[in-house]
């Protein structure tokens, strides 16, 4: 029996981050992944590379380079005649950034000496996992410590049974050799914004159905507002308190059946995407005798530092409480290698940044207003519009705005949520500050670069004490 200082299950970016540390802090370090790609290759790099941020992301680039081609380069004094789009092409580009992707973390688990061991892993008593090969045969792992990185999978509705051909979840709609003429959506959280968002680029008529009454509950509720009137604009047709109740496929369509408004309607599809959530993958990931325990909602319980109820046992990522985002998993990761290795690492969870890669994208981190608002805390706003930012007007590219929230009395940022062109990277800069406990004045006083967008940042923390400059 192989026996290792520590084994993780799954090489997601919580699993394989988790390893990569561990093995730079000395400590013999195997992972299993029992995931095959495409070409039955072994799939490295969990959702996140093979079916979720990064193809999705190189979809999104693609079909918004079209777009703005098609949109706005004529603005620019640009000619470009006709364009044209080939999906089996944009479609394979995607499967070579993943290759890439992949390949690069096989190479990393060679530089740090970590073991890749293929099959699916099992949790028994004793720090002991169970490996099965795809063959069938099965080998057991010794561990002094085990990281559970099994990650999740997307929830299944039974009125829209998911085929991969019609009905597709996220994966499959990350497969279309062509675009649907009509395109639903069932769920308009930000994997399904992303995805309405690529195939509507590219031509689709896509009608998004959301069952909840608020558009983006979990975003601050003016960026919210301000996201829901630019998507109206592109086109998107979202309607929310759409309930799905059957769906009917037939000559390669797919109808269906759903309550709006108390009434019953109809649509029919060329494709629908079922988006509606992910659930933790611990279904047959351990023996009932292992120790490790499940809270109400089906994820691995664990505390503060990704602990669970059995001693040298682990959990990270999408399969314990919190945002189902990688860096979070990999953050989590990194903190249980080190502990592990006798260090006092911990994490912050107020600072985890959350993005939405529509364009404009959609950012934040920390509290958002209704938040502070539920929560009795005092505080001040300021807001500064990309219309008012030079760079942006420039790039013709000035929707949206950036938000910083801050404590009333200490000025200390408690938020920052940004609609905008970069938002992704513009909150990063929001993220540092709270790490460092800035206050908005902080920021004020910082020195930005001209003209840039971040001046959007600076210019909403002047905001929050009534010191903006350009302000409209
Ligand atoms: P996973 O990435 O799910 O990896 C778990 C791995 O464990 C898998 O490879 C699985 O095969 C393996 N495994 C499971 N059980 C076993 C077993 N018993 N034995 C061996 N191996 C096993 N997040 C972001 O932060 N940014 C984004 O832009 C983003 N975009 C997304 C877009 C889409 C379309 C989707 C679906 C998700 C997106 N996410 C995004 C979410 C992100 O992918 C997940 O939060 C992240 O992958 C979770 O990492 P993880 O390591 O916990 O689990």
């Amino acid at each position: 029996m192989s026996k290792y200082d520590v084994v993780v299950i799954g090489s997601g970016p919580a699993g394989y981050v988790a390893a990569i540390r561990a093995a730079q802090l000395g400590l013999k370090t195997a992972c299993i992944e029992k995931a095959r790609n495409k070409s039955d290759k072994l799939a490295l790099g969990g959702t996140c590379l093979n079916v979720g941020c990064i193809p999705s992301k190189a979809l999104l680039d693609s079909s918004y380079k079209y777009h703005e081609v098609k949109e706005s380069y004529a603005t620019h004094g640009i000619g470009t005649g006709d364009v044209t789009i080939d999906v089996p092409a944009m479609i394979e580009r995607k499967d070579a950034v993943i290759a890439q992707m992949v390949g690069g973390i096989g190479g990393l688990f060679q530089a740090n000496g970590v073991t890749s061991v293929e099959g699916t892993g099992k949790v028994l008593a004793g720090k002991k996992v169970e490996v099965t090969a795809a063959d069938g045969s099965v080998s057991t792992l010794e561990a002094e410590n085990i990281i559970i990185a099994a990650g999740s999978i997307p929830v299944a509705i039974p009125p829209a049974p998911v085929d991969q051909d019609i009905i597709v979840d996220s994966t499959g709609a990350l497969e279309f050799q062509s675009i649907p003429g009509k395109l639903g959506v069932i769920g308009a959280g930000v994997i399904g914004l992303e995805l309405g968002s690529v195939w509507s680029r590219l031509g689709s008529e896509v009608i998004v159905l959301e069952a909840l009454e608020s558009f983006l509950p979990a975003v601050d509720g003016q960026i919210a507002k301000e996201a829901a009137k630019v998507f109206k604009k592109q086109g998107l047709d979202i309607r929310l308190g759409a309930r799905v109740t059957a769906t009917k496929t037939s000559d390669g369509k797919v109808e269906v059946s759903y309550t709006h408004n108390d009434e019953e309607k109809t649509e029919t599809f060329d494709k629908l995407i079922v988006c509606v959530g992910r659930k933790p993958m611990s279904s047959g990931l351990l023996s009932p005798d292992c120790g490790v325990n499940l809270d109400e909602r089906g994820f691995i319980f664990v505390g503060d530092h990704c602990e669970t109820d059995a001693a040298g046992i682990y959990a990270v990522g999408d399969i314990v409480r919190g945002p189902m985002l990688a860096h979070k998993g990999s953050e989590e990761g990194v903190m249980v290698a080190e502990r592990i290795a006798g260090h006092k690492a911990s994490m912050n969870y107020d600072c985890i940044p959350s993005v939405i890669y529509t364009h404009p994208e959609i950012a934040g981190v920390g509290k958002t207003e209704e938040q502070l608002k539920a929560d009795g805390i005092a505080y001040k706003v300021g807001t500064f519009p990309f219309a008012a930012i030079g760079r942006a007007v420039a790039a013709n590219d000035a929707v949206g705005m950036v938000k910083i929230l801050a404590h009333e009395d200490t000025d200390r940022i408690l938020g920052c949520h940004i609609i905008g062109a970069s938002a992704a990277d513009l909150v990063q800069q929001v993220v540092i500050a709270m790490e460092f406990g800035s206050s908005a004045e902080d920021i004020g006083l910082t020195v930005f670069g001209h003209p840039t967008l971040s001046e959007a940042v600076h210019e909403a923390a002047l905001a929050v004490n009534g010191n903006a400059i350009h302000m409209p």
